[in-house]
């Protein structure tokens, strides 16, 4: 395998008719880590990931899966990788173990170890007393559960999670990544994608911001903050034209500004003395990172 990459793209690019949905992607995400694609709606990184799993086929460039060349060799790399779709696809009329059960078959894990390995995937997941219920009696963190814990039965060396927490409420959501932690704790192999930036600022590694079908920063979470943030932010409320001048004076002294829905941030303010204007301070965040690079609100 390339150098400990679980996964290595260069170029990649994928168009639907006149849509690039992924425009000339790189992306290595190394053995052992997690990689959190972070990106607003329609950035690519559903697609990217459908690409990993060769359920779509890109126009051009490289992928490669666990060492396997993709589209050529997908099958060999899918049998050794974890997937959840973004789409909750449990069979809501099996059990919790009825579910594990069907994909501890169809990847051909022995009949002799698959009950431990159904064992096991209840226990990652937290599922053990839940084991015969029916799906559609299962609230929507235990569906999620659920749907990593099928990822993990056959131990894949891979684990591609796709909005692994969309549509749950904050507390659900906080379950979910001690569940994802725990696993990259042990040293799992993750790539997820995400639009949620605490999640990708607890959890990944790396984290790779896409807009517009490419990749526009990468690095851990607080070399980014420093790289394009800096230390110290301020953030100037007012109204609309009054915000729009303090954007405009201290662009003109060199500083960075995001906007949010009542304020203005002015980015990297540390050192900044004479030229920040008044307002709060505070430490700056992935958050500004996203916005200065996205040119996108949170929503
Ligand atoms: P979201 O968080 O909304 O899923 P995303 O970052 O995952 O966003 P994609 O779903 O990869 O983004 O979509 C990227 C772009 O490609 C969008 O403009 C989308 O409309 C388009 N697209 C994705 N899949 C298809 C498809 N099967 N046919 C046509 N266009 C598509």
């Amino acid at each position: 395998m390339d150098g400990q990459l679980a996964i290595r793209l260069r170029g990649v690019i994928k168009r639907y008719g006149p849509i690039t949905a992924v425009n000339g992607l790189d992306l290595d995400v190394p053995q052992g880590t997690c990689v959190g694609l972070l990106g607003p709606n329609g950035a690519g990184k559903s697609t990217t990931m459908r690409l990993l799993t060769a359920q779509a086929i890109a126009d051009e460039g490289e992928l490669e899966v666990l060492g396997f060349r993709l589209p050529a060799e997908s099958k060999q790399a899918r049998a050794r990788c974890g997937v959840t779709p973004q789409l909750d696809n449990l069979d809501v009329t099996l059990t919790v173990e009825q579910n594990l059960r069907v994909f501890a078959h169809l990847y051909r894990i022995a009949r002799a170890d698959r009950q431990a390995a159904i064992e096991r995937a209840l226990q990652i997941a937290n599922l053990v007393e839940r084991r015969d219920s029916r799906v559609d009696k299962l609230s929507g963190g235990m569906r999620r559960r659920l749907l990593i814990a099928r990822a993990l039965v056959h131990r894949p060396q891979l684990l591609l999670l796709d909005e692994p927490t969309v549509g749950l409420d904050p507390q659900v959501r906080q379950e979910l990544w001690a569940l994802i932690d725990a696993l990259r704790a042990e040293g799992t192999t993750i790539l997820m994608s995400t639009h949620y930036i605490e999640e990708a600022q607890r959890l990944a590694d790396t984290v790779l911001i896409m807009s517009h079908g490419s990749a526009v920063a990468a690095g851990s979470p607080s070399d980014l903050v420093a790289e394009h943030a800096g230390r110290e932010a301020i953030e100037v409320y007012g109204a609309p034209a009054a915000l729009a001048e303090a954007e405009a004076a201290a662009q003109a002294v060199g500083l960075r500004t995001r906007r949010t829905g009542t304020s203005i941030s002015v980015l990297g303010v540390e050192g900044a003395d004479g030229r920040a204007p008044e307002g709060e301070r505070r430490p700056t965040n992935l958050e500004d990172v996203f916005v200065l690079l996205t040119g996108e609100e949170i929503s």
